[in-house]
């Protein structure tokens, strides 16, 4: 594939100037539709997290830092506009790097440009209050930066990540530390490269790639950063807040899922069934709100499952450019993750599976899409998460047992309830343990709108929304007497 990538990519961004990392190493990068090697990239490490957070600092105590919020609102709304002038480009460019279709990487680019629009637009309407308080006082809270933040991201989604962490960090006046993930960090540089012509001042924002073990680990351990907001797995995610624990860094967790969507004996069905198979295979499952577990009422069982067969008869899997319903998973690694778990399947009955077309390269990270039935709620399968095109059907009887089983995992990032019975949807939105509960819909159009984040092993604090503005900012009380 041929893609106009219109900057280096072996380069970070520190202090406004592209550089080579301090050692001088890159890592390769590659295409996981073909195994092609696509490019190099910086592999940044500690003295480069430490320039990056020096020029944060250097950021805050400058133009940036004195900007008002109108104007940094005005920057992050012509980012936007940019972004949304180099959908097709950037659609190509995180198609080729991540192995999505290219449907779902312009819905990626296109969600980008909307992050930035939704916070320029918000950058100054997030304050503080005035506090009604005893005679003599005028008591009020200012919400201001927390400094420098840290912002590790995964390959899965990287524009939309950036968008809701980075893109919220900026609008409250953070100066930014970015380290994408070595997986897939083109789209992070474009954005990068899209900022500075934008106008952000020389180290707002800063991104250095490289290795989790090096790169990530050196930002999550910097004493010089004030916050850090992690997606990624639940073991890396209790390691950064552990490095972060040492410095009293506040954290953001956005890691995994199993997350189970219910179906009653009432659903409408016809509603229900394309979110069924596309929570669960969009981005070949690789996705931290995929939904992995149906849970069916018994009496609708057989009809779901044969229906939900059917639709993965049509799934088709092949390389990005191909715009098929899915793409190569990210790497080999992954493909063995995913396989492995297939394997610990070997005793369930499978429903359904999907076709790999028959040109896709030997040598890309395809899977089947696959669909286990009559589950036990307690199999790997069902507990697990898998992070690839993977679901169990689990049969229930009453809505308690729906509840208990959903409630079962250690993790609660998303839920869903179809039904038509009103007072059920109320009494379940509420059981259910989930930092999300969706109704007779699933993932409701991923809103940039509505606050998101996880309870248990998913994760702790919200991004997106207005919320992400309040955690990317910390609240200073002022109370003045006057006799
Ligand atoms: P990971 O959590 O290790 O990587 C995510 C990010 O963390 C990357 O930028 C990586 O470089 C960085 N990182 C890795 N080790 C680090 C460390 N010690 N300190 C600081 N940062 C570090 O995830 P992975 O290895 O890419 O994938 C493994 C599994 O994680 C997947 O199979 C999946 O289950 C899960 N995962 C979840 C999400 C999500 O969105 N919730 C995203 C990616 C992966």
């Amino acid at each position: 594939m041929t893609t106009p990538i219109w900057f280096d990519p072996s380069l970070c961004l520190i202090d406004g100037a592209w550089v080579p990392s301090a050692s001088g190493q890159t890592l390769a990068l590659v295409n996981p539709s073909d195994g092609s090697e696509i490019c190099h990239i910086a592999r940044g490490g500690q003295e480069d997290i430490d320039r990056a957070v020096t020029a944060a600092h250097a950021a805050l105590d400058g133009p940036w830092g004195k900007m008002s919020a109108l104007e940094r609102g005005r920057i992050l709304t012509r980012i936007g506009q940019l972004v949304l002038e180099r959908v097709d480009d950037l659609a190509a460019i995180e198609a080729m790097d991540v192995g999505k279709p290219l449907t779902q990487a312009r819905a990626d680019a296109v969600a980008l440009a909307r992050y930035m629009e939704f916070y320029g637009g918000a950058a100054d309407k997030v304050h503080g209050e005035t506090i009604p308080y005893l005679d003599g006082y005028t008591v009020y809270t200012l919400r201001e930066p927390h400094g420098v933040t840290g912002h590790i991201v995964p390959w899965n989604y990287p524009m939309q990540i950036i968008g809701r962490s980075v893109g919220a960090a900026l609008t409250m006046g953070n100066a930014t530390v970015l380290k994408p993930a070595e997986e897939a960090c083109l789209t992070a540089l474009a954005f990068a490269q899209i900022a500075q012509e934008a106008g952000l001042p020389a180290g707002a924002l800063n991104v250095v790639p490289g290795l989790g073990g090096e790169a990530g680990a050196a930002l999550s351990a910097h004493p010089g950063i004030h916050h850090i907001s992690f997606t990624g797995s639940v073991a890396t995610g209790a390691l950064v807040q552990q490095a972060a624990g040492r410095n009293v860094v506040p954290v953001t967790l956005e890691l995994g899922g199993k997350s189970p969507q219910l179906v009653f004996n009432d659903a409408d069905l016809d509603a229900a069934l394309p979110f069924l198979v596309n929570a669960g295979i969009q981005n070949a499952g690789q996705t931290c709100s995929a939904s992995s577990r149906i849970l069916v009422q018994r009496d609708v069982y057989e009809t779901v499952k044969t229906r939900m067969a059917q639709a993965y008869g049509a799934l088709t899997v092949g390389p990005a450019t191909e715009d098929l319903r899915l793409g190569p998973l990210i790497s080999d690694r992954q493909k063995d993750i995913v396989t492995g778990f297939l394997n610990k399947g070997a005793d369930l009955p499978i429903a359904g599976q999907g076709v790999i077309v028959d040109y896709a390269p030997k040598s890309g990270a395809y899977v089947r899409p696959t669909l286990f039935a009559d589950v036990p709620a307690d199999h790997p399968l069902a507990q697990q998460e898998i992070f690839g095109p993977v679901q169990v059907l689990i049969p229930f009887d009453t809505e308690a047992d729906a509840v208990r089983i959903a409630n079962s995992t250690e993790f609660g990032l998303v839920a869903s309830i179809w039904t038509r019975d009103g007072a059920r949807q109320m009494r379940l939105a509420k059981q259910l343990r989930s930092g999300q509960v969706f109704i007779n819909n699933y993932g409701a159009g991923g809103g940039v709108e509505l606050p998101f984040g996880g309870v248990g092993k998913s994760g702790h604090g919200r991004e997106k929304g207005f919320e992400a503005l309040y955690g990317f900012s910390q609240l200073k009380t002022v109370a003045a007497h006057h006799g």
